[in-house]
């Protein structure tokens, strides 16, 4: 199949969150199962700032803007696939964040810059001159994708595949918007764009896609409640037939704890010595005192409300006192990173706070650290926890979305049969999540339990292979429900 995925981030061009991760690692486990695969991303300063020996292939013009758009790429390293960077200077060539500007906001020109994405898409589905391919398969990822798919509805021979990495985000902007893209109006319907009197992007990929997905089985549950829905829910129960959950994988070339170049000491579930050297290193390295036989705790992550720091921090004043030392490498809010900041103050050697994004440190701490704190709010599937299985560091979770879908909770059942891998809490408050770090500090006492709760983690398969595949059965299965107004597409590919 001829797979084009399209999306406003992809590692290792440029990375805010999982998002970027997932582009990266789908579409080459998709071309190492011997697919043809393209990936579409904007050509952001930062991103065109890491391409070597990029050449441009194409230029499209497109009606009502001024010049055109370089398609740029470069050779593809062995078994990825094409990565073709949409560079629009006026749009893309800026610096900072791809999303939001030096004081958190959003860009004001992002429904421009993102339907300008949308519709180099859209110019590759509609003229196979341009880059000498079409794809069978258009694949968008997350809102500021959203308006490909009604641009290509009458497209019936490609199928129209949309991911939802995280429902929150909805790219949501006025009417006016609207009319200033110079969209068709009969899209303003609530069968179409609009919601609630506004345009809503990721509404284009939900209504008018053949599939869609999200990236765990119970977040694709819980976006069809009122709890988790973010006001869409009834679309989504709505097109139930035709959303599913297919849960992400991680990359193991990326994230191998035998072979990381990050970390300093390798190691493997067959040989742990190298994790307890890395957590000595690392805790001299950031000033941390701790006894040998209390675990450290690491937290990665966006410093949002989704992410449960807040309960975090209401109870790490707590865990501090009882002497379990912690790591923590985060941002976003800034009042979050203040309170963060003041906590490290109060307690000097006993908990590391790195305000910032840093690639490498993420790594080290799930080599370093015993045990990874995720208490998300929600997690539509969730990397970290993966990752730190891979690496022997023992999640504590919430018990939500796809958290919940691949941490198997340390019950005395599941101990007994050797299945548990991780802490899950079901209560969102700061006392459950204080329960289950005192749950990981007793059970860490107990060297061979927890031996093997980390090796059950380690030994989980978390690859993509299963998850590429899904994908892969999903774009040759004719969709069942009709799109408005629309002959509905019956597969292909
Ligand atoms: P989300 O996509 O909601 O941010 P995920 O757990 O799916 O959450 O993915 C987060 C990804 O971003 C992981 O690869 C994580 O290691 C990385 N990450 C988040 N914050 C930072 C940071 N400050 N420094 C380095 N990596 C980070």
């Amino acid at each position: 199949m001829r797979i084009l995925h399209v999306a406003s981030e992809a590692y290792p061009y440029i990375k805010t969150g999982g998002l970027a991760d997932v582009v990266a690692s789908l579409p080459r486990a998709q071309a190492q199962l011997r697919h043809d695969v393209r990936v579409l991303i904007p050509a952001y300063r930062a991103a065109v700032s890491r391409l070597r020996n990029a050449a441009a292939i194409a230029e499209v013009r497109l009606p009502g803007l001024p010049g055109f758009v370089r398609i740029l790429t470069m050779p593809p390293r062995d078994g990825s696939p094409t990565v073709w960077l949409a560079d629009y200077a006026p749009a893309f060539d800026r610096d900072g964040n791809p999303y939001v500007d030096d004081t958190g906001e959003p860009w004001d020109d992002n429904a421009e810059r993102f339907f300008l994405l949308c519709r180099v898409a859209v110019a590759i589905v509609h003229n196979e001159d341009l880059l000498d391919w079409r794809p069978d398969v258009v694949h968008c990822h997350d809102w500021q994708t959203g308006m490909v798919a009604p641009l290509i509805a009458d497209s019936h021979d490609v199928v129209k595949v949309f991911t939802v990495h995280n429902l929150s985000y909805q790219g949501i902007f006025p009417r006016s918007t609207f009319t200033s893209l110079g969209l068709k109006e009969e899209l303003w319907t609530m069968d179409g764009v609009e919601y609630l009197d506004q345009m809503s992007f990721i509404k284009g990929g939900i209504v008018f896609s053949d599939w869609i997905t999200t990236v765990s089985p119970t977040y694709a549950r819980e976006i069809q409640t009122s709890d988790l829905g973010c006001g869409l829910d009834g679309l989504l129960q709505h097109r139930a037939d035709n959303l599913l959950g297919i849960l992400n994988g991680i990359d193991y070339d990326e994230w191998n704890p035998a072979t990381d170049s990050h970390i300093a000491f390798h190691y493997s579930a067959d040989n742990l010595d190298g994790k307890s050297r890395n957590k000595r290193a690392c805790m001299e390295r950031w000033s941390l005192k701790g006894r040998a036989d209390t675990p450290l705790f690491g937290f990665i992550g966006r410093l949002v409300e989704q992410k449960g720091i807040d309960l975090l921090v209401a109870a790490l004043p707590g865990l501090l006192s009882s002497g379990y030392p912690f790591v923590v490498l985060g941002s976003g809010d800034p009042a979050l990173e203040r309170k963060l900041k003041e906590i490290a103050r109060a307690h000097p050697g006993q908990i590391h706070v790195r305000i910032g994004y840093d690639e490498q440190m993420s790594h080290q701490i799930e080599a370093a650290a015993d045990v990874f704190v995720m208490p998300s709010r929600f997690e539509p599937c969730g990397l970290n926890q993966m990752y730190s299985m891979r690496y022997g560091t023992v999640p504590i979770v919430s018990q939500t979305g796809g958290l919940a879908d691949t941490v198997v909770p340390a019950t005395p059942k599941n101990l007994s049969v050797n299945i548990a891998t991780g802490f899950v809490f079901s209560e969102f408050t700061a006392d459950a999540l204080t329960k289950a770090v005192d749950q990981s500090v007793a059970l860490f006492r107990d060297a061979q339990q927890w031996r093997a709760l980390m090796q059950c983690g380690m030994n989980t398969d978390f690859s993509w292979t299963h998850s590429a595949r899904a994908y892969l059965e999903l774009y040759q299965t004719p969709s069942t429900s009709s799109i408005p107004g629309e002959k509905h597409n019956t597969g292909g590919g």
